[in-house]
């Protein structure tokens, strides 16, 4: 049977492309071999494009990386959010979409989807991850748009729908990724950008070199030729149809025999002072700061393809210096072995129904941005994270990373209790790490629950993840 496109409805108002009832709720009941897209009615691009950014936040690859047309009533798309979708399909007149009408290249995204190494499709909350994966399955590079409606001026329409308000910036993330030569760089433009705030929106001017003052007047240059006495035109006092020279008196009638205008100058209207260049000064419309030009952040605005390296990583993903330590110190289990445990510890609990286990999550929030801020200093964090690790899990406690910021440990014989204790304890610990040592803080989200024969390990990783 051939693919369908499916509508995912997500507000009152947007039924009517497809007799299809698919709601966010729904999405994990969604059979992906027979969908061949996501169709999302676009006649309000707004609530379109946050739909869009809701599926592309979600953690599971085979539901951020899925092909999504925006289906559209008009053929005016104004504004970059239209380019973040896979493709946009205008809807002729009142008919309802013809399911031939989705394009055929959206399928090359699915079966890179369909061939993703079984252990990757599991969750990733990692935005490093995601990025190299929208343009490995997309075949593309990441191409800037320039908009004056986001305040550094310029977007990558497809990534930035990953990234939420918390996030480190799709810049920034990209600049990271081009230094683990994960991506290539090509120079696509150059932009000034406010050194308090970033913002691209400048009003450059020249002021005056004297008094600082912008109101300056552009006026023209005079040079008397008969006694090379050199002004601007206000000097010279008009006498009928001629200029009269402030040093000699003559009278000055035909340019280009008597006079000529060499150039024209600015003229401070405050303090008179003439000057051929002025200062150039950017004032900034977001923060309102003046900056001289010389001073101002100039960046390469670049575009981004993947490097083979890069590909790579798309498909196996990325290491991190946490996951790696922690393999070392904590023999980290992955977690197929750790579902394996905690099913086994589930049935045992069942059976002699004498004891309590508990499972305990915490995700550090934004770990992969410090990595990111910090670079090499960032083992010796990692480092002593895992050290409090140590310090607070007891012998028998197992861990498994879910993610590059996420952990979840099974504790045998503790209840949910104190499985709530210890991970308040590693908070507190984790907390004063960062404050003492970092100047800084860390987000940590944290839940401990019972382990009973319903646990479904996985689901509870990733409602915890997604919550
Ligand atoms: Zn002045
Ligand atoms: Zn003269
Ligand atoms: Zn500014």
């Amino acid at each position: 049977m051939m693919k369908q496109p499916l509508q995912l409805v997500f507000a009152q108002n947007n039924r009517s492309l497809l007799q299809a009832t698919t709601t966010f709720e729904s999405l994990d009941k969604v059979d992906w071999q027979q969908v061949s897209c996501l169709l999302l009615d676009a006649t309000d691009i707004s609530t379109a494009y946050a739909a869009l950014v809701k599926l592309r936040q979600n953690s599971l690859p085979h539901c951020y990386l899925r092909p999504v047309v925006f289906v559209a009533n008009t053929e005016r798309h104004n504004g970059w959010q239209w380019h973040a979708a896979d493709a946009v399909l205008v809807l002729q007149g009142e008919h309802l979409l013809d399911p031939a009408l989705v394009p055929d290249n959206l399928e090359t995204i699915n079966r890179w989807i369909d061939n993703l190494p079984q252990q990757e499709r599991g969750a990733d909350g990692h935005l490093q991850v995601k990025v190299l994966r929208l343009l490995a399955s997309r075949q593309t590079s990441a191409e800037p748009q320039a908009t004056p409606s986001n305040y550094n001026g310029y977007v990558y329409p497809l990534l930035q729908p990953v990234f939420s308000l918390q996030d480190m910036g799709v810049m920034q993330t990209l600049g990271f990724l081009e230094q683990q030569n994960l991506l290539s760089a090509t120079l696509f433009d150059r932009a000034h950008f406010c050194i308090h705030c970033d913002s691209a929106f400048l009003n450059f001017k020249e002021t005056c070199v004297a008094c600082g003052s912008h109101d300056l007047d552009v006026v023209e240059l005079v040079h008397h030729f008969s006694c090379g006495f050199t002004a601007d035109i206000t000097r010279f006092k008009a006498g009928g149809d001629a200029l009269i020279c402030p040093k000699c008196d003559k009278h000055l009638r035909h340019i280009g025999v008597d006079y000529d205008k060499p150039s024209t100058v600015n003229k401070c209207r405050l303090c008179q002072h003439v000057s051929q260049d002025g200062n150039v000064v950017a004032k900034c419309f977001n923060c309102d700061c003046s900056t001289e030009a010389r001073f101002l952040d100039v960046r390469r605005i670049n575009s981004y393809k993947l490097t083979s390296v890069g590909l790579n990583a798309a498909f196996y993903g990325l290491k991190t210096y946490f996951t790696d330590i922690l393999e070392n110190e904590l023999q980290l289990l992955s977690l197929r072995e750790f579902e394996l445990f905690a099913n086994a510890e589930a049935a045992r609990i069942a059976r002699y129904g004498k004891s309590q286990s508990a499972l305990a999550v915490v995700r550090f929030v934004g770990l992969d941005k410090i990595q990111m801020e910090l670079g090499s200093k960032a083992k010796q964090i990692f480092t002593e994270l895992a050290d409090i690790f140590k310090s607070i899990l007891r012998e028998t406690d197992i861990i498994t990373a879910y993610n590059e910021s996420m952990f979840a440990i099974l504790m045998p014989e503790t209840s949910q209790n104190n499985a709530a204790l210890a991970l308040n304890r590693l908070q507190k610990a984790v907390e004063q790490l960062f404050s003492e040592n970092f100047d800084r803080s860390l987000d940590i989200q944290q839940h401990a629950l019972a382990v009973t024969s319903e646990l479904q390990v996985r689901d509870a990783l990733e409602r915890f993840l997604n919550q």
